[in-house]
């Protein structure tokens, strides 16, 4: 069998060239980073349940007319996705305080947002993605102001779509990342929703009992990671057909 060629090598992702051209096969490893990659695990059936869950976000956008990179799922650990450029900005959208927000600000986590605030942050591991301001995304060129508008518009339609899934489940949604990607069609360029959305990317907080069902688990050390993300494919109906293992044992009758 041919080898493929790899792309890109990221820290819970790998990139591989498609089968056609302008694709991409995204596939979602088992690995965990936090605090920059200070911090880093291995977490059996992480890269299934992301990519499942992933996919399950994406096509509900699509769905709904949000554009995003997705094409198809190819297996339990990778899906084919459109090839983009990528705008160098982690888009955070929130709507109750939480980590580097309530840190910053001095605002205690849970405290509800009067509205939904966006920030970005510029996408550099070495600079430990910094908060920016529009100021610094039009100086230095990253996206055009048409392109803000764009992404802004995109963000806030990504925010409504799952905190209303998610509220469906029991589920809050905190806060969460997206990254957008520019496609060209011919002399065209549209933006979409690319990279993923997991539980890796979002806050997910239990509506009844505050419990973290995100990567905070891990950042944290809150108990089960895996655990966390099958209850949230469970609630969705996402959950593989052989899910990882529980972390504990099950007593059977
Ligand atoms: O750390 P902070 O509070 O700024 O994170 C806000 C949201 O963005 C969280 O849901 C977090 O998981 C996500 N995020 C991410 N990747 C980063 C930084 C933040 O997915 N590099």
């Amino acid at each position: 069998m041919a080898r493929r060629k790899k792309i890109y090598e990221g820290k819970a992702k790998t990139l591989y060239e498609g089968p056609e051209p302008g694709t991409i096969v995204q596939y979602f490893k088992d690995d965990a980073t936090a605090f920059n990659a200070e911090k880093k695990d291995v977490i059996e059936g992480k890269g299934v349940l992301n990519n499942l869950l992933s996919e399950y976000f994406m096509k509900g956008l699509g769905q709904i007319g949000v554009p995003t990179h997705f094409l198809k799922r190819l297996n339990m650990r990778e899906q084919l996705v459109r090839s983009c450029e990528i705008i160098p900005l982690e888009v955070i959208v929130r709507n109750y305080a939480a980590g580097s927000m309530s840190k910053r600000l001095g605002i205690d986590e849970g405290t509800q947002l009067p509205r939904p605030i966006v920030e970005y942050c510029y996408k550099d591991d070495a600079l430990g993605d910094p908060l920016v301001t529009e100021e610094h995304i039009a100086a230095f060129g990253w996206a055009s102001q048409q392109d803000m508008d764009d992404i802004l518009s995109l963000a806030l339609r990504v925010n409504d779509f799952m905190s209303g899934v998610m509220l469906a489940v029991g589920i809050r949604l905190v806060d969460f990342k997206i990254e957008i990607g520019r496609v060209y069609d011919g002399d065209f360029q549209r933006l979409v929703v690319a990279d993923e959305i997991s539980p890796d990317s979002c806050r997910l907080w239990d509506i009844e009992t505050g419990q973290k069902l995100d990567k905070d688990v891990f950042r944290r050390d809150l108990g089960s990671l895996t655990d966390a993300y099958s209850e949230v494919a469970r609630r969705l109906g996402v959950m593989p057909n052989n899910p990882p293992a529980p972390s504990k044992p099950t007593l059977v009758n």
